[in-house]
C-alpha cells in the first residue's frame, strides 16, 4: 500500500515509518520539523520506498494514497504550550486536511488522539465511553480541545461522507527517539539522571501515569488501522500505573549516579491520575502490551546515553 504519515519525523511517526516500510509498503512522510528531526528518519532516506516531504498540515496537501496516519501535532506540554494557537490549528486544520484528502482519494484515515481527551478524569481507569473532564480555558486546552475537535471531525466525516476512519487514544508512550529536551517526564528524568542533575518532580509526585513502550503502541496502531470494522475510539496504553515518585526512583536505580530528587510547582490542570481501560483493545484487536516499564526503560536509557555522548 501507499501510506501517508503526517508527523512522520517525530518520535512515534519515525517508528511507524520504519515498521510500515519493513512490511513492504511505500511511505510518504510529511513533517514541518517543529518537534520532529531528520536524524529520526536519516536511515530511511536511501530506501526507494520512502519519500520525505517538508510541509505544514495547516496547509492543504494532496497525494495518491491508500491510508493516512495523522500524527502531526506537538505532544509534550512545553512544546504544545509554546504556541497554543498554532497547536489548536494543527489539530483542527490538520484533521480537516487529512479527512478532505481521505474523502477525495477514498483512503482510510487514522487519527492519533490522546488520553488527554479525558482531561483530569473522575472515572478511573478510563474506558472509551468516559466523556472526560477537560478545562476548556486552561493551559492544556489548546491540545486537549484541539484533539477532541479532531475526533469530532473524524466521526462527522465518517457519518456525513462515509470516510473510513480509525481513532486511537494514546496513553503516555516512551522509548528511543524522544527528544532529550522534550519536557516529558520519562525523557526528563533519564537525561537528568544521566547528567547528574536533580530529578525534577512537579508537585508532590503522587500523581500517576501509565507508560507504554513504543513498540507495543505501534503494534496497536497497525492492528486498529487494518481492522475490518472497528473505527474506535480505542485506548492503547499500558495499564501499569506508577506515581512520578516511583518513576523517579526506578530511573535512579537503573541509571545510578548521584542525582537527587527536587520538588517544583505542579503545572496548571495537571491530571492527578491516568490509567487506560484496555478491554476493548484486548477484545477487538487481540492487543495488549508486552513490555513492562522496567524492561522498556533499558533501551530508552541506552538511547539517551549514546545521544548524550555524541553531543
Ligand atoms: P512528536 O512531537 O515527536 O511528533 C509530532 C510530529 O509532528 C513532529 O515530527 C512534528 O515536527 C510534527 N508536526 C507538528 N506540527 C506540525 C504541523 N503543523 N505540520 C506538520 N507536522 C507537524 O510527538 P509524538 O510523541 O511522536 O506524538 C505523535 C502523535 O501522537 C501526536 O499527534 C500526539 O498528540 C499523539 N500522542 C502521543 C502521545 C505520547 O505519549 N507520545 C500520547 C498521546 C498522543
Ligand atoms: N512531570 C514531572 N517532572 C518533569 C516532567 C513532568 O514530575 O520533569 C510530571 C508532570 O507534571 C505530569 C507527569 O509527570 O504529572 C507526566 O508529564 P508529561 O509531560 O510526561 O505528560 P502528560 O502530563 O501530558 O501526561
Amino acid at each position: 500500500m501507499r501510506i501517508l504519515i503526517t508527523g512522520g519525523a517525530g518520535f512515534l511517526g519515525s517508528h511507524l515509518c520504519e515498521r510500515l516500510l519493513r512490511e513492504g509498503n511505500e511511505i510518504i512522510c510529511l513533517d514541518n520539523f517543529f518537534t520532529g528531526r531528520k536524524r529520526n528518519i536519516l536511515h530511511l532516506l536511501d530506501d526507494p520506498h520512502f519519500e520525505l516531504v517538508r510541509h505544514d498540515v495547516t496547509e492543504p496537501f494532496r497525494f495518491e494514497i491508500d491510508q493516512i496516519y495523522n500524527l502531526a501535532c506537538p505532544a509534550s506540554p512545553p512544546h504544545y504550550q509554546h504556541n497554543p494557537i498554532k497547536t489548536t490549528k494543527t489539530s483542527v486544520m490538520g484533521a480537516i486536511h487529512t479527512l478532505g484528502l481521505a474523502k477525495r482519494v477514498g483512503a482510510r484515515a487514522f487519527q492519533a488522539s490522546t488520553s488527554e481527551v479525558y482531561g483530569d478524569p473522575e472515572v478511573h481507569p478510563q474506558p472509551e465511553s468516559y466523556k472526560g473532564s477537560v478545562n476548556p480555558i486552561g493551559i492544556r486546552a489548546c491540545y486537549d480541545e484541539g484533539k477532541r475537535c479532531a475526533e469530532t471531525l473524524f466521526f462527522d466525516y465518517h457519518r456525513q461522507n462515509g470516510v473510513e476512519i480509525r481513532v486511537v487514544r494514546i496513553f503516555n508512550t516512551y522509548g528511543p527517539r524522544m527528544l532529550p529536551d522534550d519536557g516529558r517526564v520519562v525523557s526528563n528524568f533519564i537525561v537528568q539522571a544521566l547528567t547528574g542533575k536533580d530529578i525534577t518532580i512537579y508537585g508532590d509526585g503522587t500523581q500517576t501515569r501509565s507508560f507504554c513502550y513504543v513498540d507495543d503502541l505501534i503494534e496497536g496502531f497497525i492492528r486498529l488501522m487494518n481492522h475490518p470494522t472497528q473505527s474506535g475510539p480505542v485506548n492503547i496504553g499500558n495499564p501499569g500505573e506508577f506515581t512520578m515518585l516511583q518513576l523517579a526512583e526506578l530511573v535512579l536505580k537503573k541509571v545510578g549516579g548521584k542525582s537527587k530528587i527536587t520538588y517544583l510547582p505542579l503545572p496548571g490542570d495537571d491530571p492527578k491520575q491516568r490509567r487506560p481501560d484496555i478491554t476493548l483493545a484486548q477484545q477487538d484487536l487481540g492487543w495488549q502490551p508486552t513490555v513492562s516499564l522496567e524492561d522498556g526503560l533499558d533501551p530508552t536509557i541506552d538511547y539517551f546515553r549514546k545521544l548524550l555522548k555524541e553531543a
